[in-house]
């Protein structure tokens, strides 16, 4: 395949652009520090990894052999029960919930879920694909969950099992919600029957390596975990993981002759150069070099939010979090920066391509605009 001319220039203008916007990101989670074009050969080739990633299929081209190896190491790191569990890569995050909403839903059929009024916006329209009843709790202002509105909220729903939709970082201000806390009023309440998911679309990538540790995972008590592959491992198509105790995805899974596996998946056919990506992360980096890269992206959340306070800006954060919260800089700066905002604060991510420099520089750029405001 070859491109004329016109066409070929305007990929070439295209990749020079983003080559621009990399270099003024810190608004957004995915990191832009690794690099994985060695996987290019692998473009050749559809690697479709129809069907159960554990199961024998009938179709070659897939890369099944990697994504079980892919989800084993992260069902190691969210400590899930040994021959217990299973997991698949899926498309991203939102994936991932929606699936945990739907083994929830099928081994709660009646239950109501909970979630806080800081889960991500895709929440709500999964909820409604699923047709489950749902009511929203109240977040803190740091937006972690409000635990008391919680409490009494299933409290006077104690006949209909809970189904808890957990932040493991909020979209905004990565507040994470406590598993053990939320079991705790289970357990206060007398109630038994309970489903808890959490939402590590954010920081799953890192949350095993976190002090204070967060209460995120299968040994706290949680049923199921969604994690997005292109933030904190920055992989360069939007991936995931999904991962379940196995009882939950054994009611659910029903064998399809055409593709000679079980269905346990949502997608039909799944991407399979995700599980090299994520692979080649896992083997590249080791769990060594993904928690080095963690503690120098902590780093530089600490110098950001110093500086800026320094400065005079009302930054904070969360406990080990990577996202400073500031007040919403000048337009142009936010455009400039790409700094999502909402209710007027603004959120620096500092992934791992963040550096002291860039924030230097973003931090000279808001206070041009102060000055010229003033
Ligand atoms: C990013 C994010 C999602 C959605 O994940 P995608 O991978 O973009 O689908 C869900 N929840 C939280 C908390 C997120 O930060």
């Amino acid at each position: 395949m070859q491109l004329p001319r016109p066409d070929q220039m305007q990929l070439d203008q295209f990749l020079h652009s983003l080559e621009q916007a990399a270099e003024t990101e810190v608004g957004y989670p995915g990191a832009l520090d690794l690099d994985y074009r060695a996987l290019a050969p692998f473009l050749r080739y559809c690697l479709n990894n129809i069907g159960d990633p554990f199961g024998e299929t009938s179709y070659r081209l897939n890369s099944h052999a990697f994504e079980r190896e892919v989800v084993t190491f992260y069902a190691g790191l969210t400590e899930a029960p040994e021959d217990g569990w299973w997991g698949y890569v899926s498309n991203g995050g939102t994936e991932g919930n929606l699936y945990g909403l739907y083994l929830a839903r099928e081994r709660y059929p009646d239950g109501i879920a909970y979630f806080s009024q800081d889960s991500h916006y895709s929440v709500a329209k999964n909820l409604r694909f699923l047709n489950m009843r749902h009511i929203m709790i109240r977040s803190q202002p740091h937006g972690e969950i409000d635990y008391e509105d919680l409490r009494e909220t299933i409290r006077i729903r104690r006949d209909v099992p809970p189904i808890v939709f957990a932040n493991i970082g909020t979209t905004m201000k990565e507040a994470r919600d406590d598993i053990t806390r939320i079991r705790g009023i289970m357990e206060d309440l007398a109630i038994e029957q309970y489903y808890i998911h959490s939402d590590a679309a954010l920081c799953g990538g890192y949350a095993a390596w976190l002090e204070p540790r967060p209460n995120w995972n299968f040994a706290d008590g949680t049923d199921s975990i969604a994690i997005s592959g292109h933030k904190f491992l920055g992989a360069p198509v939007p991936c995931g993981i999904v991962l379940a105790r196995r009882e939950h995805v054994e009611r659910i899974s029903h064998a399809v002759a055409y593709i000679g596996s079980v269905d346990t998946t949502i997608s039909g056919s799944r991407n399979g150069l995700a599980s090299l990506i994520f692979w080649y992360a896992i083997r590249a980096l080791g769990e060594d070099g993904m928690k080095q890269r963690l503690h120098a992206a902590l780093e530089v959340a600490a110098y950001a939010e110093d500086r800026f306070r320094t400065a005079g800006i009302d930054a904070w954060r969360n406990p080990a979090a990577l996202s400073v919260i500031i007040p919403q800089p000048a337009p142009e700066v936010c455009t400039k920066w790409q700094l999502a905002s909402s209710d007027g604060i603004s959120h620096v991510m500092c992934m791992p391509h963040v550096t002291r420099e860039r924030i230097d520089s973003l931090l000279r750029d808001i206070e041009t605009a102060r000055d010229h405001a003033a």
